[in-house]
C-alpha cells in the first residue's frame, strides 16, 4: 500500500518535517529488525518526541486505515519492529529520557526509547541498577524490553522485565492515552500492566514506563567452571537449584562458541573444554562467599575440568563481555546462522542437549550454543553455507524439529524474544484453539481495527484475516503441559 502526499503532509504537521522519512533509503534502513529473513519496508517513518503526538499519529493511521508498527531499537531476532504490509512506522528513538527517578519508591518513569543500559548508568552512582539485562542491553530500548517481555542472564534470579514493570502509559490502537498500574502495589481493578508487557506493539505504542529499581548486591562472585560436554554441563545446573542455591545468572557456552568468543574478545575461556559454565553469585558478601564455594563442590562433583573465580571486577566484566558479545563472535564460525529460542523445563537440558547434538549429525550442520541455562532457556544457532542452496532448507528443518523435540520435553516455543511473524505460526503447537482465539479477542479491545503491528505475535489465516482456525500438526494429547 502507498499512503498519500495529503497523508505524509499531516503526519509532518504532527512531528515536524524533519521527523518524518519518506526517501526510499531512509526507508530501507527500517524493512528489517535482526532477523533479517523478514523484510517490509514501512510507507513512512515518524519520529515523535511526545505522547499527544503519538496519539495524533494514531488517529490519523485509522482515518487512514493504515497499519502501524512501533519501533523501538530494531535489535529484535523474531520480525516484530517491520512492515509487512507497510504503512506507518512509529519509531521511539526519540522519546528517549528519564522523566523521574524516585529513590524513594525505588522506582523510575522513562520514555520507551531510552536504551535499556543508560537507566542503570544514570543510577549506578547511587548503589541502584535496572535489573532486566538482556545481551543487547547496550542497544535496545526499554520499550522494546517491555513490549517483548525481554530476558536476559541475571533474570534467573530477579526475574524477567515483567516483574520490573510497575506501570505503563499507553497509547492503544484506538488512539486513547491510557495509563495502567503505577507506583502503588496492589491496585484496584485489573492488572493490564501484566496483559500490555510482552503484547509486541500488536495492543497498543508503550509512551511511558514506570519501572522497579533495584539495590546493588554487596558483593559479586562469579565462577567460571570447564566441563568436557555440554550435557555434564547441564546436570550441574539443576543440581545447583536442587540444592537451594539461587544464582543470579548460570549462562553455558559450548566448545564452538569458546573458540569464537576467545579469537574475538579474547575472553580466555578455557580453551579445549567441550562447554562451560559462568556462575554469577551475589549478595551480602558472607553469603556470596559460601555460595561460591558450594558451587565450585557441585561443579567438581558432576566432573569440572577446572573451576576458577574471577579474582577482580576488570576480570569479571572481561568474562561478561565475552558472554554479551557471543552473537557477533559467531560471525567467526559462520556467515549465515539460524537462531532457535526455545525453552526446556531446566531438569531436561541433559535431554535436550543430548537431541542437539543428534540433530546436528543427522543433517550435517554445526549447531553452536550459548544460552542462559538457569531458566532452561536455549539458543541453538544452527550454522549452515547459504552459498549452497539446499543448507538454509536444512537448517529450517532442523530448526523445526528441534523446536518440537523442546515442546515434547514439556517446553515453550519463545523463552524470551517473543513471537513477531517468525512464531507466530508455532504458537498452535502450544495453546489450544480456545486459547488463541481469547486472545484475538483480547487484541481486539486495544486495538478494534487491527492496525498495531499487523502479522504479528498471533497465527493468521490465510482465508479469515482474523481470528485463529484451526491448521495445526498436533502434538499428542499432553504433551504440553
Ligand atoms: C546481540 C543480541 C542479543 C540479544 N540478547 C537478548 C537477551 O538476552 N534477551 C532478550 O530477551 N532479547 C535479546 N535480544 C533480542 C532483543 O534485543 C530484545 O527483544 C529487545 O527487547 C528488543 O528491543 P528493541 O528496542 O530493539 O525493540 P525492537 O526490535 O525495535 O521491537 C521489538 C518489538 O517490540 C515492539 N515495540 C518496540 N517498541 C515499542 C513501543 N514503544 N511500544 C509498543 N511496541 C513496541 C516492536 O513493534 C516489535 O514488535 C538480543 C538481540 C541481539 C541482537
Amino acid at each position: 500500500m502507498s499512503l498519500t502526499p495529503r497523508f505524509v503532509d499531516e503526519m509532518r504537521a504532527i512531528v515536524g518535517k524533519d521527523a518524518v522519512v519518506v526517501s526510499v533509503e531512509g526507508r530501507m534502513t527500517y524493512e528489517c529488525d535482526m532477523h533479517t529473513f523478514y523484510k517490509g519496508a514501512p510507507d513512512v517513518v515518524v519520529l515523535p518526541t511526545r505522547t499527544e503526538q503519538v496519539r495524533a499519529i494514531v488517529q490519523a493511521c485509522r482515518r487512514a486505515n493504515t497499519p502501524i508498527v512501533p519501533r523501538g531499537s530494531g535489535t529484535g531476532l523474531i520480525g516484530g519492529a517491520m512492515a509487512p504490509q507497510g504503512g506507518v512506522m512509529v519509531s521511539m528513538n526519540r522519546m528517549a529520557s528519564i522523566l523521574e527517578i524516585d529513590y524513594g519508591n525505588r522506582c523510575a518513569t522513562v520514555q520507551p526509547g531510552l536504551i535499556n543500559l543508560w537507566l542503570t548508568n544514570a543510577v549506578r552512582e547511587r548503589g541502584w541498577f535496572f535489573a532486566p539485562d538482556p545481551s543487547s542491553q547496550m542497544v535496545s530500548s526499554i520499550g522494546g524490553n517491555v513490549s517483548t517481555n525481554a530476558g536476559g542472564p541475571h533474570c534467573l534470579k530477579y526475574g524477567i522485565t515483567t516483574n520490573h514493570v510497575l506501570g505503563l502509559e499507553l497509547v492503544t490502537g484506538r488512539g486513547e492515552v491510557v495509563r495502567v498500574g503505577g507506583k502503588t502495589l496492589d491496585r484496584p481493578g485489573y492488572d493490564l500492566t501484566g496483559v500490555a508487557v510482552g503484547s509486541e506493539g500488536t495492543f497498543a505504542l508503550v509512551t511511558a514506563i514506570t519501572v522497579r529499581l533495584t539495590h546493588a548486591p554487596e558483593a559479586v562472585k562469579t565462577v567460571l567452571a570447564a566441563f568436557r560436554t555440554v550435557i555434564e554441563a547441564s546436570q550441574v545446573v539443576s543440581a545447583a537449584i536442587a540444592a537451594g542455591m539461587t544464582p543470579a545468572a548460570m549462562e553455558m557456552l559450548d566448545e564452538a562458541i569458546i573458540r569464537a568468543i576467545n579469537a574475538g574478545t579474547g575472553a580466555g575461556y578455557p580453551e579445549g573444554a567441550g562447554a562451560v559454565l559462568l556462575i554469577e553469585l551475589d549478595g551480602p558478601r558472607a553469603e556470596v562467599e559460601v555460595q561460591g564455594e558450594r558451587a565450585a563442590a557441585i561443579c567438581r562433583e558432576h566432573g569440572a575440568l577446572s573451576v576458577s573465580v574471577a579474582r577482580d571486577e576488570a576480570e569479571r566484566a572481561l568474562l561478561w563481555k565475552g558472554r554479551k558479545e557471543a552473537a557477533g563472535a559467531v560471525g567467526r564460525l559462520t556467515a549465515s546462522y539460524l537462531l532457535q529460542d526455545a525453552v526446556v523445563p531446566r531438569s531436561k537440558l541433559p535431554h535436550i542437549m543430548r537431541e542437539i547434538v543428534a540433530i546436528g549429525e543427522r543433517y550435517g550442520l554445526l549447531i553452536a550454543n550459548v544460552f542462559h541455562a538457569g531458566d532452561g532457556n536455549l539458543h541453538p544457532m544452527i550454522c549452515y553455507d547459504d552459498t549452497r542452496p539446499d543448507e538454509l532448507e536444512k537448517a529450517k528443518e532442523a530448526n523445526e524439529e528441534l523446536l518440537r523435540a523442546c515442546i515434547a520435553l514439556g517446553g515453550s516455543v519463545t523463552g524470551e524474544h517473543g513471537m513477531g511473524m517468525d512464531k507466530a505460526k508455532n504458537l498452535p503447537l502450544q495453546y489450544a484453539d480456545a486459547d488463541l482465539n481469547f486472545m484475538f479477542r483480547i487484541r481486539g479491545v486495544f486495538d478494534p481495527a487491527r492496525l498495531m503491528n499487523p502479522g504479528k505475535l498471533l497465527p493468521t489465516h490465510p482465508a479469515c484475516g482474523e481470528g485463529f482456525r484451526p491448521q495445526r500438526p498436533r502434538l499428542p494429547e499432553g504433551t504440553w503441559v
